[in-house]
């Protein structure tokens, strides 16, 4: 029953009086009978506000005027005002009372309903397509575009195959993103289900509840409609294909609108039961909040075994295609590699992934599957980025040619790179890959001192060319390498404070490390030309060396007169979050400096940058030319990756997303015995997994398993390290912080289903 105010405010602010009763429904609304027969609705709610209440009332107007629809209008208070406040603060608003059964009255919708209904949502957009955006700012828990705001409540559903499901259903979604900004996009109605769809004798007649109107891509009405469409049909894609194509017939839709729309029926059946979940805790009894619950999670469950790419073309209604780009089926790829590709090279995963497509922090299989890239870091700032594909392109259409020539690009962009290196890293090398990189750092080396000798960190890869062979204790010691270094290469232990001699002891496993740095080189016959090692170990196991390691160690080398040269190619260009190098979180400064993987953001080019004094000495008559080094297309890509790294703010991002990242690893420690430690500088991170947390014995099948699980739940990871069992974090810097909690609950999940 309403409170007695509430006929005391209609008759004194709007001066109506009559019979009032709660309407069903998920809101406070009441419908009001007055003497003369006349019908309205009164809203009451706190979140009303002035600035929106207006906007809504435009919307309905607009609808009004552009469509032959019923629609609730608004009745203004008698000083003008459209809602009226209550003492305690929550406010009122008088509507016209519509007729019209809800289309969730009368059963199964019909082939003539769904067609309506598609027509109806085309020319509601038309109705609104005048309005502009404005700065709504209030808060919208159901717009479709900022579903991922629910994600996180997901650890609300208690059963694990449910919590399963929903992480799949916003994976899809968040999947489609991306893409959402470029859609067209205007005014809707924003909650087109089956109990604001008024129909009368098979036809829809009306529109009510335009209380979640917004600013959005168009798409999303659709989708929203479809959501509801689909749960109360028996026939879910026949009916769903049936709305979309009378839509279609009013108005068209793009391919990306069609696309993106299966993933955002997901994303709002997704958010409905999420919702449902976070309401339970606050009301379990309010049955109108729970309506659709059931059959959004029946409706789930029906469309888990549909790929993005299914879903799409069964939402058109078969016999249109959806994309060209599928090709070859995985298998018949599979055995084609087999008889034309080199065979010393292995796929990754037990099941290979065919991928068509990269975006952001997103790859996409032949199916339109996402899978969330947490291992490249060549394509730093994310997937096929905008800007650094059109660098690339305008500049290829331009001129490319090599660096005998004068050109702007080249010295520009040396210009920028050495801008972000410390005072004396002054002189630069252009060459395509990190390997020759590595090559010639050790040629400048070499040059410099006159001498031959090298020091490496054992289980360190710094490339596949012979000489770089030669100094990967991770190839030489690994499979099909013949386990012992060659004359000129002297190994030293890796700086692990976790495992190793001298685990665990903080800045004295440090010094102690660096000690053994030096009692190598005291044992050595020769004194070296160089000591190479990454900044942080990748391959080594995602290793980040105790304080104090480098700074020493680097004395020592000095002392001895070699050269110090830091491979920065996983590790580079802000990926640490607290500094552009990894090196400097150490407070060194190397000789010279190795870069590769993401400085072209998937582009093959590399660098290595050192002192003048150091390039002169290489400068002994014998030129250096490299054809494609720094030629003006490379320049121009390493550039847009400079700026947009800058723009971006993907240094500060790696520090905070990184951050998150490790304590929501470590968070997982208390639950899983499994995990032994997690370590990691920014989005450089590393899991290990061991089988007793005292002796430490290293639980690499057990990795290597739960990587091939996680891909399943659209998730890519590696393993590495020594022992095979570190799970490698290094993902594109544009990873979003709901990508990772939902990779930090997708790991949990995944460890207790193996039981640990
Ligand atoms: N150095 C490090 C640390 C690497 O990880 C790699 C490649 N994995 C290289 C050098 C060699 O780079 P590329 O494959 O571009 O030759």
């Amino acid at each position: 029953m309403p409170d007695e105010s509430i006929p005391i405010l209609l008759r004194d602010a709007f001066g109506v009086e009559g019979r009032i009763s709660r309407l069903p429904g998920e809101n406070e609304n009441y419908l009001v009978e007055s003497a003369d027969l006349r019908r309205f609705v009164v809203k009451i709610g706190t979140n009303f506000e002035a600035r929106s209440l207006a906007l809504e009332k435009e919307v309905v107007r607009l609808v009004a005027v552009g469509t032959d629809l019923r629609v609730p209008s608004f009745v203004m208070t008698r000083t003008g005002h459209v809602h009226e406040s209550l003492d305690d603060g929550r406010r009122a608003v008088l509507l016209e009372f519509i007729d019209g059964d809800e289309w969730g009255s009368v059963g199964e919708p019909s082939r003539e309903l769904c067609e309506e209904l598609g027509q109806t949502l085309a020319r509601v957009a038309f109705a609104l397509a005048g309005l502009e955006a404005g700065d709504d700012v209030s808060a919208r828990p159901w717009d479709l575009t900022l579903a991922g705001q629910h994600r996180g409540d997901i650890v609300l559903v208690a059963d694990p195959a449910q919590r399963r499901l929903l992480e799949a259903a916003f994976h899809v979604h968040s999947g489609v993103l991306g893409r959402l900004a470029a859609l067209p996009s205007g005014f809707i109605h924003g909650d087109a289900n089956d109990e604001n769809v008024l129909v009368e004798s098979g036809r829809v007649v009306g529109l009510i509840d335009f209380g979640d109107c917004l600013y959005n891509p168009l798409v999303c009405e659709l989708a929203i409609a479809l959501s509801y469409i689909m749960q109360r049909s028996s026939r879910p894609f026949e009916a769903a294909a049936r709305v979309v194509k009378a839509y279609r017939s009013e108005r068209e839709l793009t391919t990306d609108e069609l696309d993106v729309l299966f993933p955002l029926v997901l994303g709002r059946l997704a958010v409905t039961v999420t919702m449902c979940a976070k309401r339970r805790r606050i009301d379990p009894d309010r049955s109108s909040w729970f309506a659709s619950e059931e059959t959004a999670w029946a409706l789930l469950k029906d469309l888990e075994k549909v790929s993005p790419t299914e879903g799409s073309e069964r939402l058109r209604g078969g016999g249109e295609r959806v994309r060209g780009d599928q090709g070859a089926t995985p298998e018949r790829l599979t055995e084609k590699r087999r008889q034309l590709i080199n065979p010393a090279l292995s796929l990754a995963y037990e099941e290979p992934l065919k991928i068509v497509r990269g975006r952001g922090q997103y790859l996409y299989d032949h199916r339109g599957r996402p899978f969330l890239d947490l291992v490249n870091n060549v394509c730093h700032v994310g997937h096929c980025h905008p800007r650094v594909v059109e660098a690339g392109q305008r500049q290829m259409a331009k001129l490319n040619t090599n660096t005998r020539y004068l050109y702007d690009g080249l010295t520009d962009y040396a210009e920028r790179l050495t801008a972000t290196l410390p005072d004396g890293l002054d002189t630069c090398f252009f060459v395509n890959s990190g390997s020759e990189a590595n090559e010639l750092a050790l040629r400048l080396a070499r040059a410099h001192t006159g001498r031959r000798d090298v020091l490496v960190v054992d289980g360190a890869y710094h490339g596949h060319t012979s000489t770089l062979i030669a100094i990967s204790p991770y190839k030489f010691k690994g499979p099909g390498g013949d386990g012992r270094p060659e004359d000129w290469v002297h190994i030293v232990p890796v700086a692990d404070g976790y495992r190793g001699r001298h685990k665990g002891q903080g800045r004295d496993a440090g010094m102690a490390y660096a000690a053994e740095v030096g009692a190598v080189i005291e044992r050595m016959s020769r004194p070296p030309a160089a000591f190479i090692s990454e900044s942080l170990l990748s391959c080594g196991g995602q290793v980040i060396p105790p304080a104090g390691y480098f700074e020493e160690a680097l004395k020592l080398v000095r002392r001895s007169g070699g050269l110090v040269i830091l491979d920065e190619v996983q590790v580079g260009f802000a990926r640490v979050g607290e500094s552009f190098w990894a090196f400097e979180t150490f407070g060194v400064v190397p000789d010279v400096v190795v870069m590769g993987k993401p400085i072209g953001n998937g582009h093959p080019l590399a660098a290595v940058v050192t002192r003048r004094e150091i390039a002169a000495s290489f400068d002994n008559g014998m030129e250096f030319f490299a054809t494609f080094g720094g030629n003006p297309v490379s320049c121009a890509i390493g550039m847009a990756v400079l700026d947009v790294i800058e723009d971006e703010r993907l240094q500060q991002h790696a520090h905070e997303i990184g951050k998150r990242f490790k304590t929501g690893l470590q968070s997982l420690m208390s639950r899983h015995e499994v995990i032994g430690d997690v370590r990691g500088l920014g989005l450089f991170l590393g899991v290990e997994l061991v089988h007793d947390r005292n002796t430490l014995v290293p639980a690499a099948a057990l990795a290597n398993h739960l990587v091939n699980r996680l891909k399943e739940r659209g998730i890519l990871l590696s393993t590495d390290g020594p022992l095979g069992n570190v799970i490698k974090i290094k993902p594109p810097m544009v990873l979003s912080g709901e990508d990772v909690d939902m990779v930090v609950r997708s790991l949990s999940d995944a460890l207790s289903e193996l039981g640990c």
